[in-house]
């Protein structure tokens, strides 16, 4: 059974993967910029902290300047952003830590990353996976909701929804599941009214009543 279903997921994923693999993504250069974007990005849309990282970067390139700078110089580069100030103080004292603790790099291991003031699990797996290739599962609102609908899960929680697609889905895919889901859900399998009649996966979708061109 469970092989049966971990070959039916992987087919979805590979699916979807392929449909978006040109979408998805920010493509930042470093690991310190995907960090820092991924922990700016609570509440906001990535073009948005897109918009606001060449400002943030330009006055200050590296974790030691952020390390010591004022959280209000910081906070007014990102002042764009949902949250801002809340998000400079994290960005700070991740700084500190990763200046102090880890000799000014970005750890490579979740249970290193998540110490960082601000980082929770899916910014550690988005960081895992974007920089370091190291498969890990950011399970956002996205995959949340989609893995739901598709009955891969009926757990509410994000660490529980990990663990399940944990054993259903090869390690080698788990990387794929935020790259491919994310992209999809925003384009299709919307959070409000999804597009079943024009989703690439409606058949192997329980999902209902599916939704209808109107
Ligand atoms: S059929 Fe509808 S609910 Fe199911 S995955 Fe596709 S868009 Fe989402």
């Amino acid at each position: 059974m469970i092989c049966h279903m971990s070959f039916l997921y992987t087919k979805i994923l590979v699916c979807l993967s392929k449909k978006y693999s040109e979408k998805g993504g920010t493509h930042l250069d470093t690991s310190d910029d995907t960090l820092i974007a991924t922990m700016l990005a609570a509440q906001c849309t990535d073009a948005a902290v897109l918009k606001a990282m060449p400002g943030l970067r330009r006055k200050f390139p590296d974790w030691k300047s952020l390390a010591v700078a004022r959280i209000e110089d910081i906070a007014k580069t990102i002042r764009t952003l949902n949250l801002y100030k809340t998000k400079a103080r994290a960005v700070k004292e991740t700084a500190i830590r990763i200046q102090d603790v880890y000799a000014g790099c970005v750890p490579r291991t979740m249970q290193d990353l998540i110490t960082l003031r601000g980082v929770g699990r899916k910014t550690a797996s988005v960081v895992l996976s974007a920089c370091f290739h190291i498969p890990a599962i950011a399970i956002d609102t996205h995959v949340q909701r989609i893995v739901c609908r598709l009955g891969w899960t009926k757990k509410k929680k994000p660490i529980d929804i990990e663990k399940d697609l944990m054993k259903f889905i090869p390690k080698k895919y788990w990387s794929t599941i935020n790259s491919a889901l994310v992209p999809f859900g925003r384009d299709i399998c919307k959070a409000r009214k999804p597009e079943c009649y024009r989703c690439p996966i409606a058949a192997q979708c329980p999902y209902s009543p599916k939704t209808v061109l109107s």
